[in-house]
């Protein structure tokens, strides 16, 4: 009995330590986010307080990340880096879809990564595997940190058959030649199917092409829960009802149930997917578990390029690995990681983002305005003393300092604020209210781009800082431009293109030294002449030969 009296006492003082490390870090700052739920703008109150749980839907992996991840990828990367900076701790779920996820989204048709497996002759896990080591690399490229959790839906087979079972018992569910269905218009009548989208059944009904093989449901807008597999389908699992798969929407209801609970803060992915994955979702979780299990919805929109959506079709379908080293035909040149990170951010995640080599090429000069005035800031700041206040920089740990530590360390003393001073002051609030505001990372960036206004100014000594001023922009750049919207240095161009021109210039040059050497001036010359002419300048000094891209 002593022993358990021990461990209660030495229980509860950790509780306590840890309020008090909570009271001292947090100072909670008013978070609002667009609930698609309600279609309103909503102050954020988390269910525990200053814990956050959030699921994302993830990519199904059949092939390269392209676009079109990218943007759910940086919105959410950048959404948890406020979050984490605000105090909140943060269980992030984002998903890995390797099985289940039909063509067309339908409930008929081949499944994607069986599909990409047929082609190829591979196992589709080989595919599965190899996809999600890529779209790793691609996320890591864009500096987009990973999440806590990430589950496979293969991983989590029976907990998907466990909720059958219970939606089964529940009564909203049927059985069709070894098939389960959902049964839409019940549910309807209990408990209103369609509030995340605003559509009536009527509406869903005329949205629901009647397609071939669809005669195992009841009405077409019943969608499947388990699938029983065709003798030539290769991705199976045994179940009550047959040997077969999951439907593609039931693997987001398990996974985040299992790691984050009946009922959880915020369900993120991409506006194509509210309807009917995110519905369906809703319809699932309030028939086997009696709520509908999220408090907020966040919707990113959809990258379109040159005005048109993206589709294999169009051939306007870009590829990170493309992108990064501009090898698609659509592409004028490579765009760093970076780049495409600053221009996914100059938009609202709720507004369109179009793509063009003009809007790219402005986000490239952008980001380099940018990191050329965070240069230019650490070079003042360290001739007048100041040093940077980040832990680290590398966008994988973010929030370096806590916000209320942050405003602490930055608040300029009583009396002696000056002009500037009151600027920078009002610049480091408009851009928090910024980010707290929706994720307004476009209204944020132009804040910033007020603060290096003020850098450019002081490095053409046309105004001065004094050390407290270069304190507060040097936390500023370090919290908010590395930390939350996670941008980072490139050293020309970064990423992985980089690295193989990198190789290919430390070839060039050293062919050129050797043409000086042995006097050949006529090639060391042309060699010069050639690499300008494709916008490489290089020039001699006295550490040996400098080379920069134009
Ligand atoms: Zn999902």
């Amino acid at each position: 009995m002593r022993l358990g009296i021990v461990k209660i006492n030495f229980a509860s003082a950790l509780d306590f330590l840890y309020i008090c490390r909570m009271r001292k870090n947090i100072i909670m700052r008013e978070l609002y986010i667009t609930n698609s739920l309600s279609r309103k703008k909503e102050l954020f109150k988390p269910i525990n307080e200053g814990h956050v749980g959030l699921y994302v839907c993830g990519p199904t992996v059949y092939g390269d990340a392209h676009l079109g991840h990218a943007r759910p990828g940086v919105t959410y990367d950048v959404f948890v880096k406020l979050l984490r900076h605000l105090g909140y701790k943060v269980r992030y779920v984002r998903n890995i879809t390797d099985v289940g996820h039909l063509e067309h989204d339908a409930d008929e048709g081949e499944d994607k990564i069986a599909k990409k497996a047929r082609l190829e002759q591979l196992e589709p896990m080989e595919v599965a595997q190899a996809c999600t080591l890529r779209y790793h690399e691609a996320m890591r490229e864009l500096n987009v940190a990973p999440p806590s959790i990430e589950p496979r839906a293969s991983g989590h087979i029976m907990e998907q058959i466990a909720i059958v079972k219970k939606i089964i018992d529940a009564g909203y569910a049927y059985e069709s030649n070894g098939s389960i269905y959902f049964d839409v218009m019940k549910y309807d009548r209990d408990h209103k199917y369609g509030i995340l989208s605003g559509r009536t059944l009527d509406e869903v009904k005329e949205g629901t092409r009647e397609l071939d093989g669809q005669q195992d449901k009841r009405a077409s807008y019943d969608f499947a829960l388990w699938k029983k597999a065709s003798p030539e389908h290769i991705m199976r699992w045994p179940s009550p009802w047959s040997d077969g798969f999951p439907g593609w929407h039931l693997e987001c209801s398990a996974m985040s149930e299992k790691y984050l609970g009946k009922e959880f803060d915020i369900h993120g992915g991409g506006m194509d997917l509210l309807f009917p994955h995110h519905e369906c979702e809703i319809a699932q979780n309030t028939a086997s578990r009696g709520t509908g299990g999220v408090r907020y919805w966040m919707h990113n929109n959809m990258i379109t390029i040159e005005g048109k959506k993206m589709g294999k079709s169009l051939g306007n379908f870009i590829t990170l690995p493309e992108l990064f080293a501009g090898t698609h035909p659509k592409l004028a040149q490579a765009y760093s990681p970076m780049t495409v990170r600053f221009f996914i951010l100059q938009a609202h995640y709720r507004g369109t983002l179009d793509f063009s080599n003009e809007a790219l090429q402005a986000a490239e000069k952008g980001l380099k305005r940018i990191l050329q005035a965070v240069k230019d800031l650490k070079e003042l700041a360290s001739a007048a003393g100041v040093t940077s206040t980040a832990k680290g920089t590398d966008g994988h740990d973010a929030g370096n300092l806590a916000y209320g530590e942050f405003l602490t360390s930055t608040a300029p003393e009583e009396g002696s604020i000056t002009a500037t001073s009151k600027e920078i002051k009002d610049i480091v609030e408009n851009t928090y209210a910024a980010l707290c505001d929706d994720l307004n990372t476009p209204i944020a960036l132009s804040h910033i781009f007020d603060a290096v206004r003020l850098i450019n100014s002081a490095k053409d000594k046309k105004l001065k800082l004094s050390k407290e001023d270069l304190q507060a922009l040097v936390a500023l750049f370090d919290n908010i431009v590395y930390g939350v919207l996670g941008l980072k240095d490139e050293e020309n161009g970064g990423g992985k293109a980089a690295k193989t021109i990198d190789g290919l210039m430390h070839m060039v040059i050293e062919q050129r030294k050797a043409a000086k050497a042995a006097k050949d001036w006529a090639t060391s010359d042309r060699i010069r002449d050639e690499l300008k002419a494709i916008g490489i300048q290089i020039k001699d000094t006295k550490d040996g030969i400098e080379w920069t891209l134009d």
